[in-house]
């Protein structure tokens, strides 16, 4: 939380209703004086959090290791290089993005010219969540840095080792007068939703993300809600089978043992298909973690016993008994649980009806391909969909009919690295995105302007509203 003094502190001390309208009154000074708009002030930031991730890569892949036993690899490619790259292109394009945008006018306004000045909200309000807790807290950091905005930091108590590093090193390294982290759970998190912020971005489920919008409802704040939902995998049967399997792995086991938004959630192909997909799958499952998954250092752990219980329950559903083909192996006391394929899943089994997020992968069969995009668009919209095809018309369809944050053709979960894409989901997946450029625009306010001259003033919108005028 944050003392009276402005310094970031830890979360044993009390964040109440006064300290936080004092911690957002003092971000308003700070914004009121214009310090947080100017370039220099922007690349100061940037830099100093570019700076945070070249000194501090070891304490960070410590407190990973910590909150979910995430293997270093994942940490230093998915977390660091991944916000490194984002400081990168925000510190090469700021100047680019800040520059008004010329806009052509009508003949309505002649002589005139117009432009698009992008300004900051003020100050914003960015709550995060545990899975990525680096990365889905500082990168949107650093677009409303970039966009020159002052910002409350909320990361997820649910990862407290990366929440307290993050706590240190922003109030080390940070504009503190600007800049501040407060560390809690939802006590905090509520007392901060009282506030009135000028944007909130929030990512977690969709549970909180409406208690995110309803809080923002009562002071008209806009939002961005970064949410999850059950992200498809659509495999055909004429393509590369090794190198889909290898991907499919990646995606969901090799992120975070599919605790990532983006992992695949569930499989879908033809019953014809289904058996060899498997095996290749579960022949490459184990050429990756070996015979014994369960001691894999390769596979984070489940974050805490609640999700473990969870996803126990959704392997102990009736409708899925006997499913299981590979994995299915647990460790209460290690909170590990293997990678574990289901085949044939009816659909109105539990593991269908909720995100999965975590290392179980089912299998739902169609008797022909065309079908799964149906499945797909009775559901909720996702937030990432897959398809592993080489026939271009099925290709073609999947892409202009499945309604997704984003889809990726043969692959999965790399979009989120291409920084030129925007990264968000539509209907119960989100609302807004964010990245690159759109991280830029997410904190910033296309504010409209118009320029005219005092020559030329004949115009019809002056009385008397003459017969003339009107047949103008
Ligand atoms: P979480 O439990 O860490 O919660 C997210 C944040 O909400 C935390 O900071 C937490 O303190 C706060 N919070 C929790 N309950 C609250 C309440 N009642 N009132 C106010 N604040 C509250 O994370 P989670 O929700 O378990 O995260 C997993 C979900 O997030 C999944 O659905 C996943 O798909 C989604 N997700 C989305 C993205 C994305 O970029 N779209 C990224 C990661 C995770």
């Amino acid at each position: 939380a944050a003392n009276d003094s402005g310094e970031t502190t830890s979360k044993k001390e009390a964040f109440d209703a006064e300290a936080c309208s004092l911690l957002v009154r003092k971000l308003k000074e700070t914004f009121a004086s214009g310090k947080t708009r100017s370039y220099v002030w922007r690349v100061s930031q940037l830099e100093a959090l570019a700076k945070i991730f070249d000194d501090n890569q070891p304490q960070i892949v410590d407190a990973l290791r910590d909150d979910l036993a995430k293997p270093p690899l994942e940490t230093v490619v998915y977390e660091v290089a991944m916000l490194r790259n984002s400081c990168k292109v925000a510190l090469k394009e700021l100047k680019h993005w800040m520059t008004p945008e010329k806009v052509k006018t009508s003949m309505t306004t002649f002589p005139s010219s117009a432009e698009i000045v992008s300004e900051p909200f003020g100050v914003v309000l960015i709550i995060s969540a545990w899975n990525y807790p680096f990365l889905l807290s500082l990168d949107p950091v650093i677009g409303a840095i970039a966009a020159g905005n002052a910002v409350v930091l909320k990361p997820s108590e649910i990862a407290p080792a990366t929440s307290s590093l993050l706590a240190k090193l922003l109030g080390d390294y940070m504009d503190n007068s600007s800049i501040r982290v407060v560390e809690g759970a939802v006590d905090e998190t509520s007392t901060l939703l009282q506030q009135k912020w000028d944007k909130i971005f929030y990512t977690g489920n969709g549970r909180v993300g409406r208690v995110v919008m309803a809080a923002a409802a009562k002071h008209l704040t806009p939002v961005v809600l970064e949410l999850g939902g059950k992200c498809p995998v659509v495999v055909d049967s004429n393509i590369n089978l090794k190198v889909a399997a290898r991907r499919i792995i990646a995606g969901k086991w090799g992120c975070n043992n599919g605790q990532a938004c983006i992992s695949p959630d569930h499989i879908i192909t033809t019953k014809e298909y289904a058996p060899k997909l498997v095996d290749t799958l579960k022949t490459e499952l184990e050429k990756f973690y070996g015979k014994n998954p369960l001691e894999s250092k390769d596979l984070s752990r489940i974050v805490n016993s609640n999700h473990f219980n969870r996803l126990s329950k959704l392997l102990d559903d009736d409708k899925v008994s006997g499913k299981i083909v590979y994995g299915g192996e647990k460790d209460e006391s290690k909170l590990r649980i293997s990678p574990t394929i289901l085949l044939d899943v009816p659909q109105d089994s539990l593991i269908m009806s909720e995100e999965i997020f975590g290392p179980l992968l089912p299998i739902l069969t169609v008797d022909k391909l065309e079908e799964s995009i149906d499945v797909i668009n009775s559901g909720s919209k996702p937030l990432a969909a897959y398809i592993f095809t080489t026939n271009k018309k099925l290709k073609e369809q999947f892409v202009r009919t499945v309604s997704a944050g984003g889809l990726v053709v043969n692959d999965t979960t790399l979009h989120l690295a291409v920084h030129t894409l925007p990264f968000g989901g539509v209907g119960e997946s989100g609302v807004g995105s964010y990245h690159g450029k759109f991280s830029f625009d997410a904190f910033s306010h296309k504010k409209a302007v118009l320029y005219r001259s005092f020559i030329g003033d004949a115009s019809v919108r002056y009385p008397p509203y003459t017969n003339t005028k009107l047949r103008l």
